[in-house]
């Protein structure tokens, strides 16, 4: 069993803070802060230009990856880290288009997160008018599947509701259409088990700050599969996905295999606190984690629908049905969002009333939950959100 009051002693939280918002952005792992001052003074202080050779940093992008690749089912050698998720959501699009050339069509659904939404729109804009993004409402993804389609744009995991995919089944269901699939894991990785190679997917996104708990602005991830890493064209042909980017030839040949996927300069002191950050999954079993984030979703909904009438779940009641969040509905879910920070409990608003609880067995125990529902009854039971502050939006929700 994985021991989770250890996994729980590796990250700092501030005293009195219930965070119910590691799926947005992890919290600090305590040897990150460590790691990252080294990285600043005893590599790049001491060591300059040649720490790409001496500190390894050239090889971080693999390396971290395929630590990643093991929360994910990946096969080893098939990730590499680098860039924004938008951006690696843009590269795996347009790599997968190209694989089914006499086809037109990107099918995505309406609870996928805008930004993957514009990525397509912004590729379907340099390939021509030919080409279309199709969305349909997530249950009917399955339906959607045709000869027609090129490629399938699906988040596992829905940002807003939590409501999860089937992942092997829609890839299964694809395939036999002769569709590529891209999986977005940005509410997956870290959150529940993926298996990549066991559902055959053909390439798959995520990002590192959310469950991965990476840091602010941490980079992302990207996947192909075996089947695909060296034929799939990388389309940001940068020089560090390039055969031998040191050889500085005028012209591009694609690195072999995932190297191709990565574009430019990796950013060395946010890998670092990621490298720090992935140091608390080592002894973590993904289905253990599975399990007990179960166990604090199922004890937060019974919480607080015995608790808080006004508070509509937004999310499948089925557990098996969701990632590792639960989602309210409340018409001044903003204000009552802002009235449980300033109640110490972090929790995020979505547009347009949605309020959202992320659970990571990592560092929340099942006390905390019974806390966080005792403040969030108050709340609601005395009004507390109702006042003009609360009510008044910031620029971050
Ligand atoms: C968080 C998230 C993003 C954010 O992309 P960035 O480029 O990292 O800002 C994109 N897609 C999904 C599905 C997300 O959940």
């Amino acid at each position: 069993m994985t021991d989770f009051s250890a996994t729980r002693a590796a990250f700092h939280l501030p005293e009195g803070m219930i965070y119910l918002d590691g799926n947005s952005l992890g919290p600090l792992p305590r040897s990150a802060a460590a790691r990252v001052a080294q990285t600043m003074t005893a590599e790049w202080g001491d060591h300059l230009i040649t720490g790409w050779n001496a500190c390894g940093w050239m090889d971080m992008p693999a390396r971290l990856g395929d630590r990643i690749g093991r929360l994910i089912g990946a096969e080893p050698g098939h990730v590499v880290v680098g860039d924004t998720l938008s951006i690696k959501v843009f590269q795996a699009l347009a790599a997968a288009i190209k694989l089914t050339p006499d086809r037109r069509v990107i099918l995505s659904d309406t609870g996928n997160f805008p930004s993957d939404l514009y990525m397509a729109e912004g590729l379907i804009s340099l390939l021509g008018p030919e080409y279309e993004l199709r969305l349909v409402a997530p249950e009917e993804v399955a339906d959607a599947i045709s000869e027609e389609i090129a490629v399938t744009l699906i988040t596992e995991v829905d940002y807003r509701t939590g409501r999860k995919h089937d992942m092997a089944a829609l890839t299964q269901k694809a395939h036999a259409h002769g569709v590529v699939t891209v999986w977005d894991l940005a509410h997956s990785a870290g959150a529940l088990p993926v298996d990549l190679a066991g559902a055959k997917a053909d390439f798959a996104v995520g990002c590192t700050y959310k469950y991965l708990n990476g840091g602010p602005g941490a980079p992302a991830f990207i996947y192909v599969s075996p089947r695909h890493a060296d034929n799939a064209l990388p389309a940001l042909s940068g020089w560090l996905g390039h055969d031998s980017p040191f050889a500085f030839d005028l012209g591009y040949t694609p690195g072999a295999g995932i190297a191709r996927m990565r574009v430019g300069t990796p950013p060395i002191v946010q890998m670092a606190a990621l490298d720090a950050a992935l140091d608390a999954w080592d002894d973590v079993d993904m289905n253990d984690l599975r399990a007990q984030s179960i166990v604090l979703s199922e004890r937060f909904i019974a919480g607080v629908e015995a608790t808080c009438p006004d508070l509509t779940l937004a999310s499948p009641r089925d557990p098996v049905q969701r990632g590792s969040q639960v989602s309210f509905q409340f018409a001044e879910g903003y204000a009552a969002i802002q009235a449980l920070i300033a109640h110490k409990v972090i929790g995020d608003f979505r547009a347009p009333d949605i309020m959202r609880f992320g659970f990571t067995p990592l560092y929340l125990s099942e006390d905390d939950v019974d806390a966080a529902v005792d403040i969030l009854a108050r709340i609601m039971r005395d009004r507390l959100w109702d006042t003009p502050d609360f009510k008044q939006r910031k620029a971050v929700t």
